[in-house]
Parts: C-alpha cells; sequence; structure tokens
C-alpha cells in the first residue's frame, strides 16, 4: 500500500502516517518526491485496512499494490530507476549499456585483452566470471578470488565497469570489494538467503531470469532485495529451458517492454545464454535493444577457440565491433543512445572498488 501524501503536507504529518502505519504493525517507508511526499507500506502478503490512515491530516490518497510484488512495481514508483554502477555507467535513462566480457576470467592476459577490446569498440562494463555455476562439477570452476584481482587490474587499464557474479553470501562480501555490480546468475534467481544478503549489502545488483522462472517470479526475486532496503537492481532476460534442442534456450524477448511494463527497474537481456549459438547472438542483440532493452550482456573473448567455458557462444573481437555500431544505428532510430565508455581518466587504481571508494 502507498499513501501518497499532500502537495504540502507537513513533516509533522508525514511522520504521524509513519507511525499509526507502525502501530498496525507493518514497516513504513517515506519517499519524498519532487512534487509531494509518499509512504509506503511494507511487510503486508495481502489487502490492508486502511481506513485508519486515509482519515489522517495531509493525507490525499492510499493506493492499494495490487501486484504480488510491491516496492519492484510501477504502481509503487512510477519514474524508472536509474542504476549507476559506476560514475558515468548508468542503466535504465535514455542510453542503452554494453557490458561485454568473456564467461570466465582466465588469466591475467585474457582478461586485459577482454577488457581492451570490449572499450575500444564502445563497450561501457567488462563481465567475466571468476566464481563460474557449472552444470558438471568437474568444469572449470573460476579462479576466485585471484579472478577478482584480476578484474580490478583490467579495471584500471581500461576504465571499465567491472560486473561479476556470486554464487553465495560469503562471495558476494568478497565480489562487493573488487567489483561495481554483483550478479546473481539464473541458477541462484530464488536464492533467497542470497538475495536477502545482496539487499542488505547497497551495492548495485545484476538479477538474471532464472531458467523455468515465469516473470512475476522474477519480479518477486527482486523484491526480496528490495524489501532489506537496495533498489539498485538490474533485471536480465537471458532465455529460459524450452522443448527445442537447437538452442540452448528460448530468448524471450517479450519479457523486456512485459518487465519494464510492470516494474520501474532497468531491464537488460544477455542474448549469449539467451541462445547459446554465436551466430544468432548478434541477430538477437540486435532485437533485444529494438525491443527497448536498458542495455546488453555480452559474451566476447579474444579468442573464443580457447576458451574454458561457453567459447562456442562467445563473440570474435571484429564480430563485437560490427556489433556495437549497429547497435548505436538501432538505439538512435528508437530515440535512444548507446552509451559511451567512462571516460579514461575515470581509470581507478587496481585496488578493491570498496578501498578506492573508501579512499574518496
Ligand atoms: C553468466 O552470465 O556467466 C552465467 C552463468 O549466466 P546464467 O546465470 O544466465 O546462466
Ligand atoms: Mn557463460
Amino acid at each position: 500500500m502507498l499513501v501518497v501524501m499532500q502537495n504540502h503536507a507537513t513533516r509533522e504529518q508525514v511522520e504521524r502516517v509513519v507511525k499509526t502505519i507502525e502501530e498496525l504493525g507493518y514497516e513504513a517507508r517515506p519517499m519524498p518526491g519532487e512534487q509531494r511526499t509518499a509512504v509506503g507500506l511494507v511487510g503486508n502478503d495481502g489487502r490492508v485496512d486502511a481506513s485508519r490512515i486515509e482519515s489522517l491530516p495531509g493525507v490525499a490518497e492510499v493506493i492499494h499494490v495490487t501486484k504480488p510484488y510491491k516496492q519492484v512495481s510501477r504502481e509503487w514508483k512510477e519514474a524508472n530507476t536509474i542504476v549507476t554502477i559506476a560514475p558515468g555507467v548508468t542503466f535504465g535513462g535514455d542510453q542503452v549499456s554494453i557490458i561485454a566480457g568473456p564467461c570466465s576470467v582466465e588469466s591475467e592476459e585474457q582478461i586485459v585483452a577482454a577488457a581492451k577490446l570490449v572499450r575500444e569498440a564502445g563497450g561501457t562494463a567488462l563481465r567475466g566470471g571468476a566464481f563460474k555455476p557449472r552444470s558438471s562439477p568437474y568444469s572449470f570452476q573460476g579462479l576466485g578470488k585471484r579472478g577478482l584481482e584480476l578484474l580490478a587490474l583490467a579495471r584500471a587499464e581500461t576504465g571499465l565497469a567491472v560486473v561479476t557474479e556470486a554464487l553465495d553470501e560469503e562471495g558476494a562480501h568478497l565480489v562487493a570489494e573488487y567489483a561495481d555490480c554483483i550478479q546473481i546468475g539464473a541458477r541462484n534467481m530464488q536464492n533467497y538467503s542470497l538475495l536477502r544478503a545482496v539487499g542488505r549489502m547497497r551495492v548495485p545488483v545484476l538479477l538474471k531470469r532464472g531458467m523455468a522462472a515465469t516473470i512475476t517470479d522474477l519480479l518477486l526475486s527482486a523484491e526480496y532485495i528490495l524489501a532489506e532496503g537496495n533498489d539498485q537492481v538490474i533485471l536480465c532476460e537471458r532465455g529460459i529451458r524450452s522443448f527445442d534442442t537447437l538452442t540452448r534456450n528460448l530468448f524471450d524477448v517479450t519479457a523486456i517492454p512485459l518487465v519494464q511494463k510492470l516494474s520501474h527497474l532497468p531491464m537488460i537481456a544477455d542474448p549469449s545464454h539467451g541462445t547459446g549459438l554465436r551466430d544468432k547472438v548478434i541477430p538477437m542483440a540486435r532485437a533485444a535493444v529494438a525491443a527497448g532493452a536498458d542495455g546488453i550482456l555480452v559474451e566476447v573473448h579474444p579468442s573464443p577457440d580457447r576458451a574454458l567455458s561457453d567459447g562456442g557462444q562467445s563473440l570474435y573481437p571484429d564480430q563485437f565491433a560490427r556489433l556495437v555500431t549497429e547497435l548505436r544505428a538501432i538505439a538512435g532510430a528508437i530515440g535512444r543512445r548507446v552509451s559511451d565508455p567512462p571516460p579514461m581518466h575515470d581509470a581507478r587504481e587496481a585496488v578493491p572498488a570498496a578501498a578506492a571508494k573508501q579512499a574518496v
């Protein structure tokens, strides 16, 4: 439930609403806006009797949020949420941001080469898994902490923001020390203790759709993060399991405008895992931007044939560069713009992001 205050409501009137909500046994979230303040009521799993609140002085209207997810919904917040993962790297505005890089961090040489090619082509953020959620326990599991150190080094060399996955709460704290955005992968979309943990961390989160998750499931998972007080969440379509065996997943382009209608959070798309096939990644990336995605997550490797994971769906460097040029044209045709890489002088030291932030 959302309590919208009158334009000139006083601080005392807002406080009285907060107190009444708390007396009813719920949590109150005051949200000052440009025009007027709203107070969100959280903690209810059904309709709340609003009679005591509606009659309070200064209350303009009470809106019942009809969706099962509350804070994630457009009913709760109409304007887009802009998620800023690093200076100049945002999601949810006019710009379309490109996150690109290899599936996994494999070596210093590989990740620095990948970061350079991503930057040169016009990407804004570097991806690369240090902790890999592999279907088989015998597949390459990632370099762990060393992988994070290498990502920080690649960031220092190129100025790109870094997005990388955490598999558990301990890993999330470690990732937050080195990266700009914590990725929660498809396999962990419904790991509720991990979602709550990153919700408490106040670090931008990239939440990928589960392989068999409905859009409502995805939004409810995001709600776990917002319910803990972190609204810096980027959602990502990455394909769902289907009966067809010719592609790795069924890339659900419709999910992009659907989520954007239902939620104020930015929605990006990952055509690499979405299709699993290098030559299908390019048309699906174009389709995602044409459909209004707020960004693209794409796998590109300096030498895909030697990749330790997902080489078959990773673009060659020249393919990626061509794709970015095409995406610029597509974004321009629908009144948007592919964002520029962060300015080079923003390149930070090869120290953990958290340490760098403290130093500012
Ligand atoms: C990834 O992006 O590295 C990844 C493992 O993707 P997903 O969780 O979508 O399978
Ligand atoms: Mn991958």
